[in-house]
């Protein structure tokens, strides 16, 4: 029983320690998910700005190449005007190539508009690109100088969870069970009792079942937080 009373405080300290190192797992990597975030947030702007610069560009390349095109057949219809025999027909190729004509010069404007966009949305991206380069770099260099760190946390947690595992297996089944069901509500399971009083709710603990566990060194449940309760022996 006294036995069991020491098993149950050591579990306390154990699980301590395993908090904390379950703290540093969490911290650790809170620079690189700062980060992150920052890198999430410039991309956004990125990938918007980038994807106007690629729509402009390639909308000028498109209207660029229907110019040729167009050019291309204005060629030919001013080359067919020289033989063209009726005045009714020399009229229809005629008001054709002020057609085309316009459709060069309406393009033309565009593509000027569209360039002027598309240069604008360089000098946006340029600094947006150096500064998304910046935060991927520092992002490695942070992941790779935290894994060691993670990586030495999590032995040390695995080795204290097996010392944790194998206190709590030397208890009585009834007693391991309890402590896995607070477990899952509070931390630490278990509460030292001093002069009375729980440890960890702080709330006296009826002085018969003070009495009680000190003369049979049998464990039993804090009434008000429920954890169970160990004096030192
Ligand atoms: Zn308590």
């Amino acid at each position: 029983m006294k036995d069991h009373m020491q098993r149950l405080g050591m579990t306390v300290s154990l699980s301590q320690e395993i908090q904390n190192l379950k703290d540093d797992l969490e911290e650790i990597p809170a620079k690189v998910r700062h980060l992150e975030t920052e890198l999430a947030a410039i991309d956004t702007v990125y990938l918007q700005k980038k994807g106007e610069f690629d729509k402009a560009s390639g909308e000028a390349k498109k209207l660029q190449s229907e110019i040729e095109d167009e050019a291309g057949h204005l060629k030919q219809k001013e080359e067919r005007l020289h033989s063209i025999k009726t005045n009714k027909e020399y009229q229809a190729v005629v008001k054709e190539i002020s057609t085309g004509k316009t459709m060069v010069k309406d393009r033309g404007e565009t593509i000027v508009k569209l360039l002027a966009s598309v240069e604008t949305l360089k000098v946006d991206l340029a600094p947006l690109e150096t500064q998304r380069q910046e935060l991927l770099s520092t992002l490695e260099q942070e992941r790779g100088s935290i894994q060691g760190q993670l990586d030495d946390r999590k032995s040390k947690l695995q080795a204290l969870e097996a010392q944790l595992n194998e206190q709590l297996s030397s208890l009585p089944e009834d007693i391991r069970h309890k402590y896995i069901r607070i477990q899952g509500k509070r931390q630490p399971p278990a509460a030292k009792v001093v002069d009375g009083t729980c440890q960890e709710c702080f709330m006296s603990v009826p002085p018969q079942l003070a009495i009680e566990i000190r003369k049979t060194q049998e464990i039993h449940s804090c009434p008000n937080c429920h954890r169970l309760l160990y004096i030192e022996t």
